[in-house]
């Protein structure tokens, strides 16, 4: 068991949660997949924030749920790892929008009380600002825009990270790449 901060990435399938894993713990060899709903585990890693590490789990989605079924299970897992948390970080498609999925995920966060970044992924190149802004409606605030492809907003994001936490960061880590 690890005594690092944990941090849970949460969202619906395809959204880019992996992508973000990766980005974030450097992991280059992606269990990364176009197809939604890809079944695989809870992946951890450790993500150096350039001075402070934390564990970062990246889940399974949700999916439309029927009791028993896997995508059941993979929200019970979903719940479990906000459960574990000391931090989560909700993915959203900037440029899918909100989907009833992302509702639904927003209400477990909501319930669990878990202190939570609303991320509005896919927005690099100024595109996704619809989703963007339909992001807001699910009561979390400014959503924080990334592209997690493409390196965008990654700096903010780790600050916003260790400023949850409580953790400091060095001087130079703490403007690296905002967006605008
Ligand atoms: P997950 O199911 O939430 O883990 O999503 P994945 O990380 O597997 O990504 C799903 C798809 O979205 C893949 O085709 C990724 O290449 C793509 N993707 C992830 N992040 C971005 C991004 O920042 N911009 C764009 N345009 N596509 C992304």
């Amino acid at each position: 068991m690890s005594e690092l901060p944990v941090v849970a990435i949460i969202g619906r399938p395809n959204v880019g949660k992996s992508t973000l894993f990766n980005r974030l713990t450097g992991t280059r060899a992606a269990l990364v997949s176009d197809m939604p709903g890809l079944t695989r585990d809870r992946r951890e890693g450790t993500a150096d924030l350039g001075g402070p590490s934390i564990r970062i789990v990246d889940t399974a989605g949700l999916e439309e749920a029927t009791p028993g079924s896997i995508a059941d299970r993979m929200r019970k897992q979903t719940e479990r790892a906000i459960e574990d948390a000391a931090l989560v970080l909700f993915v959203v498609d900037a440029r899918a929008g909100v989907t009833p999925d992302d509702t639904a995920f927003a209400r477990l966060v909501r319930t669990s009380g878990k202190p939570v970044i609303l991320i509005a992924n896919k927005a690099e190149g100024r595109q996704g600002n619809d989703g963007f802004y339909e992001a807001f409606s699910l009561g979390f605030g400014a959503p924080l825009a990334i592209s997690a492809e493409h390196g965008e907003g990654i700096g903010d994001l780790v600050t916003e990270i260790a400023g949850a936490l409580g953790l400091k960061l060095p001087k130079a880590k703490r403007k690296r790449d905002g967006d605008d």
